[in-house]
């Protein structure tokens, strides 16, 4: 049976995403000033240039911010001024300082999950920007513990099992990325619950998750997760007792 159960932070517990794409669009309008927008394909120079940089910067705002700037001055040929790259780090630190809202209904499902397993919360990003967000969703007190990493893979999933010294086959992740949340996760042998955000960062739409796999179901609200729970223990039960010699 599922015994311990790992929910993402952004997107999953509180929104995020749209925050980030209001920044991508306060950028365009900056760099409309200096570029034919419909030519330079400005979004697809940023995103690229995020992508880039992440193996040096990480992922969250701060990283963003500076590949926001680093693309400004590329696609300006540096002749941006320094007013408006001003500008652009305002950008930046309003998403550091966005208030973090709760999506409608996960205290209550968190609370109820919380009944029947231990939960954990399993996040990414900049750890300062994560903590603050922890701290002002309230929710902290109900995880066990919070967990977070640079990048949402086996190799970190496998680490924080280990340390609740839990089986993959009895660990479930909820969250709203297929490529973050779900495939390393299924991958190891744990059970997924994805939860679809409205929108998606463009760095987490591809993934190889096959969505009829045996381990994976799909929610639309968090009221619905306690019952997807309780349907994945029956299906964990099963699978459990087949296994079982003779
Ligand atoms: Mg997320």
């Amino acid at each position: 049976v599922i015994e311990l159960v790992g929910f993402d932070g952004d997107d999953t517990l509180w929104h995020s995403e749209g925050y980030y794409q209001a920044v991508h669009a306060g950028f365009e309008r900056v760099l409309g000033k200096y570029l034919d927008l419909a030519d330079a394909r400005v979004h697809e120079r940023l995103l690229a240039m995020e992508r880039e940089n992440l193996h040096l910067f990480g992922y969250g705002a701060k990283g963003m911010t500076l590949s926001m700037l680093e693309t400004a001055i590329s696609l300006t040929s540096e002749r941006i001024t320094a007013s408006d790259l001003h500008h652009l780090l305002q950008l930046g630190k309003d998403i550091l300082r966005h208030p973090v809202e709760l999506l409608e209904g996960i205290r209550e499902a968190v609370a109820e999950v919380a009944r029947e397993a231990r939960v954990v919360l399993i996040t990414k990003g900049d750890l300062f920007h994560q903590e603050a967000k922890v701290a002002a969703s309230g929710l902290g007190e109900l995880f066990h513990r919070i967990e977070i990493v640079s990048e949402k893979d086996e190799s970190a999933y496998r680490r924080v099992l280990s340390e609740f010294s839990v089986q993959p086959s009895r660990f479930l992740m909820v969250g709203n990325s297929l490529r973050s949340d779900i495939e390393p996760v299924l991958a190891l042998g744990g059970w997924g619950l994805h939860m679809p955000y409205h929108v998606t960062w463009a760095h987490e739409a591809s993934h190889g998750v096959d969505p009829g796999h045996p381990r994976l179901l799909r929610v639309d609200t968090p009221a619905q997760i306690p019952g997807a729970l309780r349907d994945l223990q029956l299906r964990a039960a099963g699978s459990e007792a087949m296994s079982l010699p003779g």
